[in-house]
């Protein structure tokens, strides 16, 4: 029986070969890989992600919080895929909710 892990394993050097995986995200896809017993904490590892939106999710539960939802239209996601801009407009969306309370 496969897991994704494995997987994710078995093709991640011919994958390598093929694309251009940025370096936090062969840093990211390499610590799950070798997870182990020690936590890698990564969120796309299948245990580690999931203990961690398990966390998540009970935290939620404690401590209420709203959900906003921003939607761009479709010619700003393009510009939005640097992480520099699209912070630039959380941060200013949730200015913008705080001087609401
Ligand atoms: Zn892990």
């Amino acid at each position: 029986m496969y897991s994704v892990r494995q997987i994710i394993k078995d093709n991640w050097k011919l994958f390598l070969k093929k694309h251009n995986v940025l370096p936090y995200q062969r840093y990211e896809m390499e610590k799950m890989l070798n997870c182990s017993r020690n936590s890698c904490n990564s969120r796309i590892c299948s245990s580690c992600g999931k203990r961690y939106a398990d966390n998540w999710s009970n935290q939620l539960v404690f401590r209420p919080r709203q959900h906003v939802v921003l939607t761009v239209p479709s010619f700003l996601r393009p510009i939005l895929r640097d992480w520099n801009k699209l912070s630039l407009l959380m941060q200013s969306s949730r200015n913008f909710f705080q001087c609401l309370v």
